[in-house]
């Protein structure tokens, strides 16, 4: 089996070590084995992308749109095969799989006019004969490091703004979705990224980590809670820039005059679509008392109906989950409720064709918002529904939580829409809507727990990938 290498200064090099990639669907499936990068190799990565980017900050913001529309063409000419590797090692349904390649094609090409429409801003000066100009200016060096549920939209929201801004990269994917991160790599050099402005240093995240947030100038991270801690802490004490998207516990509200079909289609979608494994999925369906034990039936009706199957098998609504550290995490959390007293509905392991990581979605009811089940976050397929008197109810229990990524209510009522999307303190905020799926234009983020730093994507990404010149002129 051929191993893929790393990208450090515009060669693959190989390593001592590889990560073996296996499809959680079907754990005989090997995709392929993958380098691992050394500590010494990031150093080498770092010295690249410095001695590339005096050239590559100066070239026109043409030139690098121009490079990225290219990238952005193919990712979109090769969707169902990018797709299907991208299904193949993270275990979401083949639909999935195509549609984040095509959701990745479409940021690099937004992000690519990003590029020609970075704003600055001409003021008054306060002495007269000298004039003010305020401008933005690349970064220098961005530490991508991302995580394994959205390994190519996740990265190309990182690297196609870096690039349009002008900074170089050195890019960390997980563990468990190499693949992915390497074909956006291999696609971007076709596309014409000089060497050494994109390096690729795949690994084990508490080797590499440190010697990456060492050597560059900003981190942009997603990932979990405990490991965007501790990069933070590593980071501040060299100063850097830092960027975290970390962990959710999104609520959705449901209440007694919500249109009772969305509602349950927005809970299903949310809680359990990609196996949960969401920053921005369902985990707390509160429901007022009017509605509740409708709802729960018909959430428990539509579970059963659910196909949990091989990922890139024809009508397969929910993949696996996507390792075993992960299954294991499921099943503790769904003792955990049991031992805290929740009703528990669903969660058995299930057995398919293939050997891979397969389990029912669970709903727990009966549950209060203080249970460890609705504080921390799972990253699977297990929601709780919390039974509230009415709506101010409702948006307090919504509200207590370390996180505020994405929140959601179901109503026909204007008056409660509206007070939600003002007083609901999270990032995102959706009206008749799952809590998860987004449109890329627009700002990405969330407050308290969840997020640190600027926003991602849209024109606030300029924010983070590019930093203030104030210029004074007299002449
Ligand atoms: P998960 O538990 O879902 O894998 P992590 O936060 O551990 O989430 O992983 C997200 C990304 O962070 C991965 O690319 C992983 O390799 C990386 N990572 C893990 N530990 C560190 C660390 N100490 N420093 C830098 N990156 C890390």
């Amino acid at each position: 089996m051929s191993v893929f290498a790393n990208l450090i200064d515009g060669e693959w090099v190989t390593a001592d070590s590889v990560l073996i990639n296996i499809n959680p669907s079907d754990t005989n499936d090997i995709i392929g084995e993958f380098a691992v990068a050394s500590p010494a190799q990031v150093q080498q990565a770092a010295a690249a992308a410095r001695a590339a980017f005096p050239a590559w900050s100066r070239t026109t913001a043409q030139q690098r749109g121009d490079i990225l529309t290219k990238a952005a063409d193919e990712l979109l000419a090769r969707s169902a095969e990018l797709g299907r590797t991208l299904s193949r090692e993270e275990g979401k349904t083949l639909p999935e799989g195509i549609g984040e390649v095509v959701r990745a094609s479409q940021v690099m090409r937004f992000a690519a006019g990003e590029a020609l429409r970075l704003k600055g801003e001409i003021l008054p000066a306060v002495r007269p004969g000298v004039e003010l100009e305020v401008s933005r200016e690349p970064l220098g060096i961005i530490g991508v490091i991302t995580p394994w549920n959205f390994p190519i939209a996740i990265a190309t929201w990182k690297i196609a703004y870096a690039l349009a801004f002008g900074n170089c990269v050195l890019f960390k994917p997980a563990e468990l979705t190499p693949a992915s991160a390497w074909e956006l790599v291999d696609v971007l050099m076709r596309a014409g990224v000089p060497k050494g402005v994109v390096n690729l240093v795949m690994g084990h995240g508490a080797e590499i980590g440190p010697a990456i947030i060492d050597t560059v100038d900003a981190i942009s991270f997603t990932g979990s809670v405990n490991t965007g801690r501790s990069i933070a802490v590593q980071a501040i004490n060299g100063m850097k820039r830092i960027q975290l998207e970390m962990g959710g516990k999104n609520p959705l509200i449901v209440l007694d005059d919500a249109e009772f079909d969305v509602a349950v289609d927005a809970a299903i979608n949310g809680s359990f679509f990609q196996t949960g494994q969401r920053c921005t999925a369902s985990s707390r369906l509160i429901v007022t008392e009017g509605i509740h034990d409708r709802f729960v039936a018909a959430m428990k009706e539509k579970m059963e109906g659910l196909v949990i199957d091989h990922a890139l098998k024809e009508g397969t609504q929910i993949g696996p989950v996507v390792d075993q550290k992960q299954m294991d995490r499921n099943f503790k959390y769904i003792e955990i409720g049991a031992d805290e007293g929740a009703t528990k509905f669903g969660g058995a392991p299930l057995k398919r064709e293939t050997p891979g990581f397969y389990m029912a979605p669970v709903l727990f009811t009966e549950t209060s918002n203080d249970m460890r089940i609705n504080r921390e976050e799972i990253f699977g397929p297990v929601a709780s529904v919390i039974r509230a008197k009415n709506y101010d109810e409702a948006l307090e229990i919504a509200n207590d939580t370390e996180f505020g990524l994405s929140s959601g209510i179901c109503t026909t009522s204007l008056k409660y829409a509206r007070d939600f999307q003002r007083n609901s303190q999270s990032g995102l905020t959706m009206v008749n809507l799952a809590t998860a799926g987004l449109d890329y234009h627009v700002p990405f983020g969330g407050r308290k727990g969840s997020s640190y730093g600027p926003r991602e994507q849209g024109s606030y990404a300029a924010e983070f990938y590019t930093i203030v010149k104030t210029s004074y002129v007299s002449i």
